[in-house]
């Protein structure tokens, strides 16, 4: 069976990349009725906090993106990788090496001047340690071959290959005892039965060292799919100018998990035309012959489109506590019952028109506000003293209204415009103004229903005292 995993280090953020290849993980594996697995690779202890790692599983948990079983943690395996270690030592497919800080440092600028990459000399590959001085600090390191090519057959590159002279003896345990980050994906990745490795392609040369191991110790050799990577809107690579890059920025800047994941699948994954998938959809068409190998643009004003989408569909009651929670800090809307009830009456047309959950959330902040408003240029201009009397009159229409709902009121609007000569526009925008402080809201009929009588009363006093 198919077993896939997703392998972030705990160290800072989860990035939108890393958050795509969860994604290709956990699709491959559903789509195959395998298991999703999630690994945290905190060896590096001085940079892996607790925190990140509640980011990471905060996210993936946001992305819709659980994973199959408890996450294995690396470092609670250090024993076992030591275990390989000494293996690969016992059978002569490692060797101690006892070279000094200086004496590597020298060695490196003598590859440098020969032309070659920096690089180990195997000094230790076939000498006796018994040639090292009593107690010497040693760090293990693999016997790579040093004739032919190694090849990768990668699910999404092709075969990529390189000359293993360009490879050194690679370390696998430090001189400390701890065991090597290479050295450490290997054995977990076997331990668990993964069965396809993917993840971006800036990891393509850690896999030719990798497979020296899987080779050393007899293993079988995962699939490979190496990712391209994002890059930012001018093929930069994304950074932080670029705009939002982790997932916590996109989820604060308002963004649906289900239009981020949509988003991340097509960039760099194709079916056809289709550009909306569900997530069953989704699992049913994902496979790696759809990923390309050139490296994908954000696009962020693509995403804010598919983002409106996906708003237009949403669950109103899910969108209203988003909003909720998204002004609970804003000390001019106050955000109790009632206004809850408004926003979740006003949702459809709310979200009609808004394209993130932040503007959706500025939309809707109105409902909470206590009159007096304040008023933007626009309402502020419009607002004038013929325009007042006319809020007036249409307040006293509206002070007999019943009942007080949205077909009511639009029946009321339309025959006050008739009997005064006025457009619908001249009674609908000095009623936004009003209402809202102001030009744009959903349906006059609608807005005016949610804020309930007494509110729109007072808010036509308040323009007009
Ligand atoms: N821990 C690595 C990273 O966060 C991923 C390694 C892998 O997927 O093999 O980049």
């Amino acid at each position: 069976t198919v077993r896939t995993r997703f392998a972030p280090s705990p160290t800072g953020l989860l990035h939108i990349g890393n958050a795509r290849a969860a994604l290709f993980n956990y699709l491959f594996a559903r789509h195959h009725k395998g298991e999703f697995l999630l690994r945290i690779e905190d060896t590096d202890r001085e940079r892996s906090t607790q925190k990140a790692v509640d980011v990471i599983l905060d996210g993936l948990d946001w992305l819709g993106l659980t994973p199959d079983a408890a996450p294995v943690y690396q470092s609670a395996r250090q024993q076992r990788h030591t275990e390989v270690a000494q293996e690969l030592l016992a059978q002569g497919l490692a060797y101690k090496c006892f070279c000094t800080a200086d004496e590597l440092k020298i060695m490196r600028e003598q590859a440098v001047a020969q032309g070659l990459p920096p690089r180990y000399n195997g000094f230790w590959r076939d000498r006796d340690p018994s040639e090292a001085p009593s107690g010497a600090p040693f760090s293990v390191r693999l016997k790579a071959p040093k004739e032919g090519e190694t090849v990768i057959e990668d699910l999404v590159q092709g075969a990529v290959r390189v000359a293993n002279t360009e490879m050194d003896d690679l370390i696998i345990l430090r001189s400390d005892g701890s065991p090597t980050y290479l050295h450490a994906v290997v054995c977990d990745d076997h331990d668990m039965e993964i069965t396809h490795v993917m993840r971006g392609d800036d990891h393509l040369t850690n896999t030719f060292r990798q497979a020296m191991i899987y080779r050393a110790m007899g293993w079988a050799l995962p699939q490979f799919a190496h990712l391209p990577l994002i890059h930012g809107p001018d093929g930069a690579k994304l950074s932080k100018r670029h705009g939002a890059q982790s997932v916590v920025d996109f989820r604060e800047a308002g963004y649906l998990p289900e239009a981020l994941c949509n988003y991340l699948l097509r960039l760099g994954w194709g079916h056809g035309d289709a550009e909306i998938l569900s997530r069953d959809e989704q699992i049913a068409l994902f496979d790696l012959d759809g990923v390309g190998r050139a490296p994908s643009r954000m696009d962020y004003t693509k995403l804010a489109h598919l983002n409106g989408v996906y708003l237009r569909e949403a669950d109103p009651a899910r969108l209203t506590e988003d909003v909720v929670a998204r002004l609970a800090d804003r000390s001019d809307v106050v955000t109790d019952d009632l206004f809850r009830e408004r926003v979740l009456k006003l949702m459809p047309g709310l979200q009609a028109r808004a394209k993130l959950l932040t503007d959706l959330a500025e939309s809707a902040a109105f409902l909470g506000k206590k009159p007096p408003l304040t008023f933007d240029a626009k309402a502020e201009k419009l607002l004038d003293a013929p325009t007042q009397a006319v809020l007036r009159r249409i307040a006293d229409k509206l002070a007999q209204l019943s009942p007080f709902d949205a077909p009511s009121i639009d029946a009321a609007l339309r025959a006050f415009a008739d009997e005064a000569g006025l457009k619908l526009g001249q009674v609908a925008q000095p009623l936004r103004a009003a209402m809202t402080g102001t030009l744009v809201s959903p349906g006059i009929d609608a807005t005016l229903a949610a804020l309930g009588r007494d509110d729109v009363l007072a808010r036509i006093g308040a323009a007009t005292g």
